[in-house]
């Protein structure tokens, strides 16, 4: 369910997609497509990868979208990352379809955040929602699930719509960095996500937290204000936490459990 689109931003429903290549396409980048790769298109990313390892963010993100675009997405809950992520998108391809995973739980001030978004660079996340609503889903279930099967909430609510929400794509990129857990230091630059069939790209991958801050401020990136209240890392509001000095930098979600990840990264999920 779409809730809300840009003008800037093309509908996915009427957005118009060209048919997707199973083969490498010419040119001097990889292609991917919805369906499993080839050797030579995971040969090919494999070396896109280790060449962008010296390139920046924004050479990087340049290097996506006139590989990728229009079939180019990224999916944003709002963190630094994914602001400076917009930031650079914004003035390199403003069009690529941006999304949020609105899952019903989220902060007010996170759903703020895309206001100020769109108001600095004109480009409008759009919400892709579950095809419940929290009352409804809560209601199924016989009362919320993130308190008792947080993995099965994730799911229905946050891969399943990012499933839907990339139908047609052929890559996405994600704010993802090395430093922020044992699981996320082994992401590659670029990468085939064997979960989602598409090609991952991950500009931050190899920046550290103080390279994001740093920028954030010297440009004056818009970012959520709770990151001002100690909040390092932020998904729902029920799987939230402000953290303590000397916690680690995601020791806030799913506080008090196992769980670290919400499925989107998790690795063994690509090549
Ligand atoms: Fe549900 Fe929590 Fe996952 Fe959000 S982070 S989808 S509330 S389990």
């Amino acid at each position: 369910m779409t809730s809300t689109v840009s003008s800037a931003m093309p509908n996915p429903t009427s957005f118009p997609l060209p048919v997707i290549a199973a083969a490498p396409a010419a040119g001097n980048g990889p292609v991917g497509a919805n369906e499993p790769p080839s050797a030579e298109l995971l040969a090919n990313l494999a070396v896109q990868s280790q060449r962008l390892e010296t390139a920046t963010p924004r050479e990087i993100i340049a290097w996506a979208v006139e590989t990728y675009f229009p079939e180019l997405t990224m999916a944003t809950a709002f963190g630094p990352e994914g602001c400076l992520i917009i930031h650079w998108l914004a003035q390199i391809e403003p069009r690529t379809y941006v999304f949020n995973l609105e899952t019903g739980y989220q902060f007010p001030e996170t759903l703020a955040l895309r206001d100020r978004i769109a108001q600095r660079y004109g480009l409008v996340v759009d919400l892709r929602q579950p095809d419940t609503t929290v009352e409804q889903y809560e209601a199924q279930h016989g009362g919320p699930l993130y308190n008792r099967n947080p993995d099965q909430c994730c799911f229905d609510r946050k891969i399943r719509v990012l499933q839907q929400a990339t139908t047609g794509m052929r890559a996405w990129m994600s704010g993802i960095r090395r430093d922020q857990s044992p699981d996320r230091a082994k992401a590659s630059i670029v990468s085939w996500d064997k979960k989602f069939n598409l090609v991952k790209i991950s500009p931050l991958a190899n920046w550290t937290k103080q390279d994001v801050w740093k920028l954030i401020v010297a440009e004056d990136v818009p970012y959520n204000p709770l990151h001002d209240q100690g909040y390092t890392s932020i998904g729902c509001w029920p799987c939230t936490r402000s953290v303590m000095f000397g916690e680690d930098e995601r020791a806030g979600r799913w506080s008090g459990t196992a769980k670290t990840e919400c499925g989107l990264h998790t690795l063994g999920d690509k090549e």
